[in-house]
Parts: structure tokens; sequence; C-alpha cells
């Protein structure tokens, strides 16, 4: 199986994403680690992207809200190489109405092999790696290669 590399700057373009119930810990979070933050492009869901940037004067590009198709937004940016690195604290207690979506949202961030916390002690660990301040290569298996693999099957 053939691996492809894509690399990640060391700004890096992060999705802040949080269920109602983990918006207080997010907001939290984002504001202990607010100089840090500075460093990298910030992008959020509406709801969340609201309260941090007017909590810390963060600047946060915004998407929808979740429940209104934000999550997916953010899935198709990742798709598209747009952003590479998803703090997600999602509500472990509580069904969403959009639970399809937060499902393939962390799916597709799986696929494109980007970093993931979904909780705090994950994005404190995250954002504390030297990594956040360097280059990297994130390797993925090669869906394409793959694909005109299987392609070949039909051309005559
Ligand atoms: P919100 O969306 O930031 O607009 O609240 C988050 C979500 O529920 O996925």
């Amino acid at each position: 199986m053939s691996i492809k590399k894509i690399k990640m700057n060391v700004r890096k373009n992060i999705a802040l994403i949080a269920h109602d119930n983990r918006k207080k810990d997010l907001l939290e979070w984002a504001a202990f680690n607010k100089e840090l933050l500075r460093n990298h492009s910030l992008f959020a869901t509406g709801t969340t992207g609201q309260i941090i940037s007017k909590e810390t004067g963060l600047n946060i590009a915004r998407f929808q809200s979740g429940p209104l198709g934000g999550d997916q937004q953010v899935g198709a940016k990742i798709t598209e190489g747009e952003l590479d690195f998803l703090i997600f604290f999602w509500d472990p207690l509580l069904p969403q109405p959009h639970d399809p979506d937060v499902k393939a949202l962390l799916r597709i961030a799986v696929v494109w092999n980007i970093p993931i916390a979904c909780n705090r002690a994950s994005a404190d660990f995250m954002i504390s790696s030297h990594l956040m301040s360097e280059e990297y290569e994130r390797l993925l298996i090669d869906y394409e290669s793959r694909r005109k693999e299987f392609l070949l099957q039909y051309e005559s």
C-alpha cells in the first residue's frame, strides 16, 4: 500500500468545536493557552467561535453553528487540506441532534490523519508538543493510487 505525505506548516490551521456542556471547558482551555493559540490560524463552529473570540480576543474564523452544518463544513475543509488540527470537546453524556455529523467529522479527521483532541487532557498534551512549533509531515494512505488501480480493471 503506498503512502503519501502532507506537510503541516509551523502555523497550524486549528478547528475548535465544543458541544454546549463542554463550551466552558474549551473556553477555559483556550483562555489558558491564548498566547500559544495566537501563533496559529483558528477556525470554529459558530457559537463556539463567537464565545471564545469574545472572551479571549482571539481572531477566529467562524463556520455555521454545528447543528446547522458547521461540523460538516469543518469536515469538508479537512478534506480540502485547509484544516489540519481538531480540538473537539464533544459531549459524551448527551445525544445531539447532529450526532451523524459528529461521527462523520471524527471519521474524516481519522481518514486524513489529523491530530484530534476530544478532551482537555489530550488538548493539553497536544498544545504543549514541540511539534506545534515545527513543520510536520502527516503520513496518509494514498487512496488515490488505490482508486486508480481499481479503475484499471474498467479499461479495455
Ligand atoms: P456550535 O456548534 O459551536 O455552533 O455550538 C458546535 C456543535 O454542536 O457541533
